[in-house]
């Protein structure tokens, strides 16, 4: 399902080529899942037949995470990495990422599986239908309370009340940009990013998907 984020402020031109698609996958402490994680983004690309690579991102990692990382960009042509000096949080990691990633569309999505890889067809169907920045939007997740839920909608409206900047409730950091929204959301001054916000200033032609989220599949 692909619903439109407010108005757009051009048509949308459908999108006929084939595009090189670039996934960013932050990564702290998840030696375990890395390796499922890659074998079914790894399945889900194939199946779409187009060109692709994934970054990932080692936010200062203390298990084996770098040794994982560095045994798959060994063994298979798609994978490269960034390693940063020490653990910078989720949301320096997703913008390193986004800084070294080069193709038509971009892909950002969490190591543990929680971003299921069979929602990204459809992201680039949107793509395709001619949107630029694709959200998500978590359905719920399986290993979070109601009470969480309730705190987190609690949260979006606070957030809605006292800011400028418009929030999608729910949105995860499972997002597609165009290269061209890719640059935009790059060449903002902000340092301390809060990535989902600025997704949604940028602007462009957006829409979001809603999506089941799984529990971590390992690792905490
Ligand atoms: N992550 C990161 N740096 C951190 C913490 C987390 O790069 O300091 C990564 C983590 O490996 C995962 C994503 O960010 O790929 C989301 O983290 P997590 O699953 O812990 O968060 P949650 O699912 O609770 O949002
Ligand atoms: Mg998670």
């Amino acid at each position: 399902m692909i619903e439109q984020v407010g108005a757009l402020p051009l048509p949308l031109e459908p999108r006929t080529q084939q595009p090189k698609v670039v996934l960013v996958v932050p990564a702290h402490n998840e030696q375990e899942v890395l390796p499922l994680a890659f074998a079914e983004i790894s399945e889900v690309m194939a199946s779409l037949g187009v060109e692709w690579s994934v970054i990932f991102v080692n936010d200062g990692s203390r298990d084996g995470t770098l040794a994982v990382l560095e045994d798959l960009f060994q063994r298979d042509e798609h994978v490269s990495y960034l390693s940063l000096s020490r653990n910078f949080g989720h949301q320096s990691a997703l913008a390193a990422g986004l800084d070294h990633a080069r193709g038509d569309v971009v892909i950002t999505m969490d190591a543990d599986l929680q971003h299921p890889p069979a929602v990204i067809p459809t992201l680039l169907d949107a793509w395709r239908q001619g949107y630029d920045v694709v959200h998500t939007r978590k359905l719920d997740t399986a290993d979070a309370g109601r009470m969480r839920r309730l705190v987190f909608n609690l949260g979006y409206r606070a957030i809605g009340a006292t800011s400028n900047v418009e929030f999608i409730a729910h949105a995860s950091d499972f997002r597609l940009l165009d290269a061209r929204a890719q640059q935009a959301v790059r060449e903002l001054p902000e340092r301390g990013r809060l990535y989902r916000g600025l997704a949604r200033w940028v602007g462009f032609r957006q829409a979001v998907v809603p999506f089941r989220a799984a529990p971590r599949a390992a690792g905490s």
